[in-house]
């Protein structure tokens, strides 16, 4: 197939390809917002900032969201159906899952929604308006793929996004000391920290061989709480430094008591030696 593109379309591609990684992905949030108006749809104008107009190319219909009013001229084709605003409502909802919510696969989600769908209307009617998967696939793909981080080549290419620093959309990563030399993570989720805020024994238990790279272990603190054992906080660490244990405790005890927990810890144990 190569061997049908001469040099000089060949360095224009190679070009092209230079130039997308320079502008790279387009900042999702950064894209024209959509409004639906009396069963039309308007995106944003960015010449005159306050118009959106009509996304039929040909009309020239404005539309201003702040009075909702819209400009002299009328739109000459007909109105979006019903069907046709749900299918892009379910749809933008499918791309805000596949950003935010890692754990639930692409098809699940391209799925669900359509299972919404045609509660609704016949799957004749959805086929007008709702692409199949196969055509949406690659689409939905890049959207997931920007939005997970890009393998770290040292410590500090380490950068946890805010996909991956909540856990159902409550602050799972508690504390960052950004330290390219002594990196410290803390995760804890407000449960985890419930669990620690009634013990008064805290289980340490360091766990080296299943660490994610650039880091030396992962340190969790269980609760013993109610006769039982509760994983709560996980640290992950570079070394077993007693400076580093020392750190990372301070921190956990800080993170608490800024969350009005009062500490009732009155062992700490450990199955490993804490230097
Ligand atoms: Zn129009």
């Amino acid at each position: 197939m190569y061997s049908f593109i001469d040099n000089n379309s060949l360095y224009t591609y190679l070009k092209l390809i230079q130039i997308k990684i320079k502008n790279g992905p387009r900042n999702y949030s950064n894209r024209p917002r959509i409004q639906i108006n009396q069963q039309y749809r308007y995106q944003k104008n960015e010449k005159k900032s306050n118009w959106y107009r009509c996304t039929n190319r040909l009309c020239g219909t404005l539309f201003d969201p702040n009075t909702l009013k819209i400009n002299k001229i009328q739109h000459y084709h007909p109105p979006m159906t019903q069907c046709e605003i749900d299918c892009l409502l379910h749809f933008k909802t499918v791309v805000q899952v596949i950003i935010s919510d890692h754990d639930v696969s692409i098809a699940d989600a391209y799925n669900n929604e359509y299972q919404k769908l045609i509660t609704k209307y016949s799957c004749e009617e959805l086929a007008e308006f709702w692409k199949p998967f196969s055509s949406v696939n690659s689409n939905l793909r890049y959207h997931r793929n920007k939005t997970k981080p890009i393998n770290a080549k040292e410590t500090k290419d380490i950068v946890i996004n805010d996909v991956y620093s909540k856990i159902n959309n409550e602050q799972f990563l508690q504390f960052d000391n950004n330290n390219h030399s002594n990196r410290i993570l803390i995760f804890m989720s407000p449960i985890g920290m419930k669990i620690l805020a009634n013990s008064t024994r805290w289980h340490l238990d360091g766990t080296f061989k299943t660490c994610p790279t650039h880091f030396h272990q992962i340190l969790s603190i269980h609760g013993y709480y109610q006769n039982q054992m509760f994983p709560a906080a996980y640290i992950l660490l570079q070394n077993k430094e007693r400076e580093t244990y020392i750190e990372a405790l301070t921190e956990i005890k800080l993170i608490l008591t800024s969350n009005n927990i009062q500490i009732k810890v009155q062992e700490l144990l450990s199955d490993f030696e804490l230097a």
